[in-house]
């Protein structure tokens, strides 16, 4: 319930998101009064001043003064953003604000995929060799001088949009001119993109929660499907991992050190990690929580871990209570292996029907099957495209028994396609 001297949340939502609902809920359950604020107008913001507000998140400095502004008549006493844009505009209120966050220049380096580079290869973090390649550059005298395989991608765009594997001077070229017209689309002010060696190897998810500089990773994620290209759009990740416990520590040690390198200090991030017989390679890391409604697949729970009072919380209220330095009463993941599956986007065209969605939520250990894309939706494989058709969640006793149970109730969809005009 409210109260008066309820502490406020500042949650930074971009128009577009899954993640308002959980973040509400959470807030709900805690007593945390939330101000939302986004870059759009709503028009229920004069309705309720109070939790509404419109940031100009194009330009942090300013969107800082704004929450100054806010905060005159409702204290604030914690900011959270959800995704790699808002992270940045979160560090500056958080600046402005006094409250906790990471510097500025930290959320900037964590979203600028070269700087990044930069920032771990003079840290000596193991990271890929890289080179920034101008947009106006020839490419074919480029791909001459690079070593194969190699792996080209914008250096401002997320969720695997434009990252394309090269093992030939011919794939590259093909590569960069379809790098370059997504960039005109998506990213017109961009002017260069990354090319990197190419890191063989098992890839990973890494969340965690930053404090003070330390990291405390609560689940390593496997990706079982290989992710070797030409593209990367993601499927499954189930936890706990199954690589043998010194390749974890490698791992969390990796994400550690990409955190002390960026110099983030406080809240959560998503990294990805590669391992090989040569250890754990950086591949990028995130400040903030994992994407999409993948945050599902994390829950906390002090029964099973037997610390605290016996509750179950989601990683959403362990964000908010971060921010709010409220007690966080464990970071132990429950004790059950836990996995997602991204639905891949079964190729080019207008969605009409996804059918067999209860055969698949009947699937033992299947715990929701959640269809996001709608009938009449053009749907845009990568590299060009970024949005799952869904996701699907279980929970079972092993991360065997967990990953089999998200391909057999994939296996039971069917979706109906129409060629696009
Ligand atoms: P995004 O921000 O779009 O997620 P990433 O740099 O994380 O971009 O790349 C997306 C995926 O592409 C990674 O998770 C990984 O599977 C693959 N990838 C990117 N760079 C490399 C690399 N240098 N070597 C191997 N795989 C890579
Ligand atoms: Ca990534």
């Amino acid at each position: 319930m409210l109260r008066p001297d309820s502490p406020r949340l500042l949650l930074l939502l971009p128009t577009v998101t899954y993640r308002t609902v959980a973040f509400i809920e959470a807030a709900r359950r805690l007593g945390v009064a939330v101000t939302v604020a986004s870059e759009r107008p709503s028009t229920f913001e004069r309705a309720n001043p109070a939790g509404l507000v419109t940031f100009d998140f194009a330009d942090p400095a300013h969107a800082a003064e704004q929450a100054r502004a806010f905060a005159r008549t409702h204290l604030v006493h914690g900011v959270v953003a959800v995704d790699d844009d808002t992270a940045v505009v979160a560090a500056a209120i958080a600046e402005e604000l006094g409250l906790r966050g990471n510097p500025v220049a930290a959320a900037r380096a964590a979203r600028d995929k070269h700087r990044q580079r930069q920032l771990l290869a003079a840290a000596g973090v193991a990271v890929p060799r890289f080179e920034l390649l101008p947009t106006a550059a020839d490419p074919e005298r480029a791909a001459r001088g690079a070593s194969y395989p190699c792996v080209l991608k914008p250096s401002c765009l997320s969720a695997s949009r434009g990252v394309i594997r090269a093992d030939t001077p011919a794939e590259f070229v093909a590569a960069f001119e379809r790098i370059k017209r997504i960039l005109e689309q998506a990213a017109p002010a961009s002017r260069s993109l990354l090319v990197e060696e190419f890191v063989p190897g098992r890839e990973v998810a890494v969340e965690g929660l930053v404090s003070k500089g330390a990291l405390q990773v609560f689940a390593i994620f496997d990706k079982p499907d290989p992710l070797d290209g030409p593209f990367f759009e993601e499927t499954i990740y189930v936890t706990p991992s199954r690589l043998a416990r010194t390749a974890q520590q490698e791992i969390a040690a990796c994400a550690q050190a990409a955190v002390t390198a960026l110099g983030l200090r406080e809240g959560p991030i998503h990294a990805e990690v590669r391992h090989n017989h040569r250890g754990a390679w950086l591949i990028e890391l995130a400040a903030r929580p994992i994407g999409g409604r993948c945050s599902g697949a994390l829950r906390f729970d002090t029964r099973e871990t037997g610390k605290g009072k016996g509750e179950t919380l989601s990683l959403e209220e362990i964000i908010i209570r971060h921010a709010l330095d409220m007690p966080i009463p464990t970071l132990e993941r429950e004790a059950q292996a836990s996995g997602v599956m991204m639905i891949p986007v079964p190729g080019p065209g207008v969605l009409r029907d996804v059918r067999g969605v209860n055969a698949a939520g009947a699937v033992p250990l299947i715990e929701s099957v959640e269809i996001t894309a709608h009938p009449g939706q053009t749907l845009v494989p990568w590299p060009e495209g970024s949005r799952y058709l869904g996701f699907i969640f279980a929970r079972g006793e092993t991360s065997e028994a967990v990953e089999a149970a998200l391909r057999a109730a994939h296996a039971s969809l069917e979706f109906l396609l129409e060629a696009a005009d």
